[in-house]
């Protein structure tokens, strides 16, 4: 039985090559259309037609040493169009502007040398802005357990953080102190939102296979599966971008291996990976990495609305509505 039959009789237990296998599959063949329909129904038995809308703010756009080479913000590249940092008060009426619309969880990003004392406080003054069932998670760059322990007092109920992949390659980040913080998180009982990123032609099956198994090994309750956006003025613009049905594939073989309990996410949004089981989308405000324009929801962040516009398409739907 190869991989394909196996996962058609609902035996998920992949081994690494049957993953590989799985990845293989031709885009828009009719193996690859049964490979999305075995993923969608996993997602729709789960999830049932719960969609939901994560929404971030970039905090900060300024020069970041981790000089990743895909980003806007690598300070050796530096690619956005201006340099700013938001103030919490300009951050806390953002965020009352975006309440006035429905999402689930809220993400604050900064650079990863931003200060974490200054973080703290902003999460501090943010919380109170949320609905008790709305999950606070933090996007910055490495911590211990100690400041682990301290976002959690702040209010964060949860981080993204992930191992890039070719991490300390592609970026100057060390990817042992990005698991000893993935450690640090799990150990103090904050959620953990992980993704296969930031995926790009050169990568090879077998390198995405890898961060595959590293994130079902972690038990994540929300996943995804990110292509990487070649923007003009970093190191890998000329290498391009993986297509929107290649995307697809991925999300669809990540979601089967890993098995979110909660929700699966395609970054940026595409319609297509809707139908391989995608029930969550991000709306985006501020700094993107994926940005030359510093506000981002003036040019390619979704707003929450166009993200369950996209959702609602598919059927997928808030708690109430
Ligand atoms: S992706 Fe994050 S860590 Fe990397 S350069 Fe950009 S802001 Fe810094």
């Amino acid at each position: 039985m190869n991989a394909l039959q196996k996962i058609k009789s609902t035996d998920f237990h992949l081994s690494e090559y049957e993953i590989v296998d799985l990845l293989r599959i031709e885009v828009l063949s009719k193996e690859f259309f049964e490979l999305l329909a075995v993923s969608n129904d996993r997602s729709r038995q789960k999830f049932g037609n719960r969609g939901y809308v994560f929404t971030q703010i970039g905090i900060n756009a300024e020069p970041c040493p981790i000089n990743c080479k895909f980003c806007s913000m690598g300070a050796a590249h530096y690619s956005m169009d201006s340099q700013w940092e938001k103030t919490a008060g300009e951050i806390c009426s953002q965020l009352n502007w975006l309440q006035e619309g429905y999402f689930d969880d809220f993400f604050l990003m900064t650079t990863a040398d931003y200060p974490q004392d200054k973080f703290l406080s902003v999460g501090k003054a943010v919380k109170p802005l949320l609905r008790k069932d709305q999950r606070l998670v933090a996007n910055i760059g490495d911590f211990d357990l100690q400041t682990a322990l301290q976002l959690k007092e702040a209010g964060f109920t949860g981080a993204y953080h992930i191992n890039r992949l070719r991490e300390g390659i592609d970026t100057m980040a060390d990817p042992q102190e990005r698991e000893a913080t993935l450690r640090a998180i799990q150990e103090a009982g904050l959620e953990l939102y992980y993704c296969i990123e930031p995926i790009g032609p050169e990568h090879s099956y077998e390198e995405i296979t890898a961060e595959i198994l590293r994130a079902k090994e972690l038990n994540i309750g929300v996943m995804a599966a990110m292509r990487r956006t070649a923007v003009k003025g970093t190191p890998l613009y000329e290498q391009g971008q993986i297509s929107a049905p290649e995307l697809t594939k991925i999300v669809a073989v990540t979601n089967l291996v890993v098995d979110p309990s909660r929700a699966m996410n395609v970054h940026e949004p595409i319609q297509a990976a809707l139908m391989a089981g995608v029930n969550q989308l991000y709306a985006e405000v501020g700094a993107n990495p994926h940005d030359t324009d510093s506000h981002t929801e003036q040019n390619r962040g979704f707003t929450p609305a166009a993200a369950w516009n996209m959702l609602r398409e598919f059927g997928y739907l808030p708690p109430v509505d």
